[in-house]
């Protein structure tokens, strides 16, 4: 029998925390629902980053330790291993970010084939993720998706780019690997989206192998899922989506408002959670020819995920079907989850210090502006703190 209180059980939460990791967690979240303190510490650590002011092992001890793995794929291994005894995968996500050029295209590609290989061997990774601008130019992304002629120099630089994707994506169905593609901002999307769907034509026949993203904010994507529906049923090849809410909601309208054009987001929350429940119900109606991975630290979403799942007889280890969230946040839901037997990956991110902290700022934002989600946070671990105590 399903039961709503799943995600309350903290000794399970955060059955893998000392209590100093638990205290650091709770001061952390403390820390960052603080908004102005959140502003000023941006732009001291921006600012000390830059001025190369020894910031770099404060930074370690809080913020990183807590949201990311380590600096490279051996740092991260004992956290992988440790989620691992709690039945939570890992999927090893390369960070760094806002290196737009050649080189750092090609080493990111080989960094993600390494994944592969690292998968291949261990149970706890059975899924890597990138994403398109971390393998080419966003500009020729969009570019490409608003139908402009490329120049000659483009051309070739886009076909690095699709060949960069066939590396990883051929190299993924070999070794039985699942890739994840992430979704970004949507005036780079639509070329991104046809890169994936030609990456499943090709390596999703007998099985899902490349999963591309739904970003459930925008009001076009439940539409949007169905067009790519009919095409893979009439092209004879299998779906694999990632659904998330979406991560660039105030880029997106504030963009549309300069630009003058409808901003591409649902106009209030309501809209785009109806719009993440009515994705995963059509998917997982149609689980025989399109996969999932369920990206979100909503409790509902989740729980209606379950509850779905029961509803139409979906074993909770099926394959198909996979919850994830991001390492450092809603353990309540992930280790939750893997106690009951889903299946459960946490997105695992690493790279140098100061190379994630893009990824690590909008962490810190994402946990102020989601007042709710901090609160959360808190609660939970003052929950867990307490129990502790007493026990
Ligand atoms: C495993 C994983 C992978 C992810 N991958 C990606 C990715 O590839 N691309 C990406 O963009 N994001 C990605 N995200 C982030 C995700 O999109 C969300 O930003 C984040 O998870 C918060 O949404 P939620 O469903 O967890 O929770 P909630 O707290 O329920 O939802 C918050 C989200 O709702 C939406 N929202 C909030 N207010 C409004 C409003 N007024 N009007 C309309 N919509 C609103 C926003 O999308 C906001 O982020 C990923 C998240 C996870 C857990």
């Amino acid at each position: 029998m399903l039961d709503n209180t799943l995600f309350e059980n903290t000794e399970i939460a955060f059955k893998l925390k000392s209590d100093s990791e638990l205290e650091r967690a709770y001061f952390l979240f403390k820390m960052i629902s603080n908004q102005p303190l959140v502003r000023i510490g941006t732009a001291a650590t921006n600012f000390a980053l830059k001025a190369h002011l020894p910031v770099e092992g404060l930074i370690r001890a809080t913020v990183f330790d807590h949201f990311c793995g380590g600096v490279n794929e051996e740092d991260c291994l004992p956290v992988i291993d440790k989620m691992y005894t709690a039945g939570v995968c890992s999927v090893l996500d390369y960070s760094v970010e806002g290196k737009a050029i050649e080189n750092q295209f090609d080493s990111a590609k080989e960094k993600i084939m390494k994944l592969v290989e690292f998968s291949d061997e261990k149970e706890a990774m059975p899924i890597v993720v990138f994403k398109p601008t971390g393998l080419g130019r966003f500009f020729l992304f969009q570019k490409k998706g608003e139908g402009k002629a490329f120049t000659e120099a483009e051309q070739q630089e886009w076909d690095r780019v699709v060949a960069r994707y066939h590396a990883i994506c051929k190299l993924a169905k070999e070794r039985d690997v699942e890739v994840l593609i992430d979704g970004e901002e949507s005036w780079m999307q639509d070329a991104a989206d046809d890169l994936a769907e030609d990456m499943m034509k090709v390596y999703n026949t007998d099985k899902p192998i490349v999963y591309n993203t739904l970003q459930t904010y925008r009001h076009d994507r439940l539409a949007f899922l169905k067009a790519s529906h009919e095409r893979a049923k009439s092209g004879g090849y299998l779906l694999g989506y990632k659904i998330v809410r979406g991560a660039y909601m105030e880029k997106e309208r504030e963009r549309a408002n300069d630009k003058g054009y409808e901003s591409p987001i649902c106009k209030d929350k309501i809209t785009t959670d109806k719009n993440f429940n009515d994705c995963l119900l059509y998917i997982l109606n149609n689980l025989s020819t399109i996969s999932i991975f369920i990206g979100t630290h909503n409790e509902e979403s989740s729980f209606l995920a379950l509850k779905l799942m029961d509803d139409l007889g979906i074993s909770k280890d099926d394959n198909r079907v996979w919850f994830g969230q991001l390492f450092g946040m809603s353990d309540h839901i992930s280790f939750n989850l893997a106690a009951h037997g889903y299946n459960v990956a946490k997105y695992l991110p690493f790279g140098p210090v100061k190379d994630v902290m893009p990824y690590l700022i909008r962490r810190a934002e994402e946990n102020t502006s989601v007042a709710g989600q901090t609160g959360r946070e808190l609660t939970l671990l003052k929950k867990e703190r307490k129990r502790r105590k007493q026990s």
